[in-house]
Order: structure tokens, then sequence, then C-alpha cells
């Protein structure tokens, strides 16, 4: 049992000073709002400054592949994503997304038989789609290499008096319990 986060940080990052504690936050699951998160935290002011930590659990075992269809992202997604990305990641995002050959962001919908039955199109010439796996491991990229922590699962959190406790199982009966300042789950960053 630790009492304690492991707190990611920049080689290069301003440190904290000594008296200034750093906001700590536990982000639960690595799937796409999770890793989304992560990356745009480590592009803010306040990571950069030192003045918050963050760990990234996931329970799968690893990055998963069994993703299932290709993504649809909205133009509010598609914003986002641009406004967050560096300018590599950029580039891989629209390499991406040129590769599935939808040429608007609309709906098509089609009768069971295949018949189109009714279509609405906005945007001509947006690539609104991508790989789930291909976004993901750009997220992942920008988050860094093994710092997810896989095969470990939040099983309970609960709000005490200075911060959130949370315990955690991993594989081979791992039990661990930390105490931070903010959960991060999916019900926060929908
Ligand atoms: C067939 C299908 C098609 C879809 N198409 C689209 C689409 O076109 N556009 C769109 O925007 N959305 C689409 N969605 C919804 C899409 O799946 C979500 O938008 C997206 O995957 C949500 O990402 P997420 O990170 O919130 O959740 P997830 O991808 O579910 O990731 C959550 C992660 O958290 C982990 N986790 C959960 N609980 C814990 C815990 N207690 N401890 C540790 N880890 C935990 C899970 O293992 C998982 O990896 C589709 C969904 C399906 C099923």
């Amino acid at each position: 049992m630790s009492n304690n986060i492991n707190v990611h940080q920049d080689a290069n990052d301003n440190s904290t000073s000594s008296t200034e504690k750093k906001f700590e936050l536990l982000v639960v699951g690595a799937g796409i709002a999770g890793l989304s998160f992560v990356y745009g935290l480590r592009r803010s002011e306040l990571y950069r400054e030192g003045k918050v930590g963050y760990k990234i659990v996931e329970r799968r075992d690893g990055p998963g592949t069994d993703l299932g269809y290709p993504i649809h992202l909205s133009s509010a997604a598609r914003k986002s994503l641009e406004s967050m990305f560096s300018p590599p990641d950029l580039e891989k995002l629209h390499h991406a997304r040129s590769k599935i050959p939808v040429y608007h962001d609309g709906i098509t919908v089609s009768s069971y038989r295949g018949k189109k039955a009714w279509r609405t199109v906005r945007e001509p010439g947006t690539r609104p789609m991508i790989e789930r796996e291909e976004l993901m491991e750009i997220l992942r990229g920008g988050v860094g290499v093994g710092e997810v922590e896989y095969g470990l699962e939040v099983v309970s959190h609960s709000q005490k008096e200075g911060g959130v406790e949370v315990k955690l199982k991993g594989r081979e009966g791992r039990r661990e319990e930390v105490k931070v300042d903010l959960v991060v789950d999916e019900s926060y960053i929908e």
C-alpha cells in the first residue's frame, strides 16, 4: 500500500518549489478520452510549470488493437484535436484521416438491404473518419510510451478530507491505495 502516486514530469520541466504542493490527478482509462486528456494536460502551462502531476491507469493488459469500427470525428472533435496537437502529430492526424475515402462530414442511413434511405452532406471535402487505433497511437505517442500503467483497475474512489482515496487492483493480487486531489474518469471528460 502506498500513500503517494508517482508523478510524471518531463526532465526539462521547471519544478515547483519544495513548499508548493503539486495538484495530483489520477486518470482512469487509456481510451480516447483519457489519452486526449493527458495529451492536453502535458501541453498545458500548469503541467509544464510543474504544478500538476498525473498517473494514468488502464485495466486492460496493454494497448488494444481490437477496437472496432473507424471513428467519426465530429467538427467539434476535429477542431479540438487540431488546436491541441503538435505540428508533427497534426500531420499524422491528417495522414490517418486521408486513408478513409469518406469525403464529407454528413450522415448516410441505409436500409438493411443496403439501399440508401437518407443522406445529409455537410462540409464537402472533409475527411471525418479515422481508424481508432491510429488516433490512439498518436495520442499514446503524446502521452509518452510506457507512461500508461496497464493492468491496473480502479476499484473504488471516495472523497475524503484533503483528497480522494482510490483503491486499485492489478495482476497477481496486486492491491494499491493512493490519495490524489482529483480523479478524472469518463464521467468528467465526455
Ligand atoms: C460500434 C461503435 C461505433 C462507434 N462510433 C463512434 C463514432 O463514430 N464517433 C464517436 O465519437 N464515438 C463512437 N463510438 C463511441 C466511442 O466508442 C467512444 O466515443 C469512444 O471510444 C469513447 O472513448 P472513451 O475513452 O470515453 O471510452 P473507451 O474507449 O471505452 O475507453 C475507456 C477505457 O477505460 C478503461 N477503464 C474503464 N474502467 C476502468 C477502471 N475502473 N480502471 C481502469 N481502467 C478502466 C477501459 O478498459 C477502456 O480502455 C462508437 C462506439 C461503438 C461501440
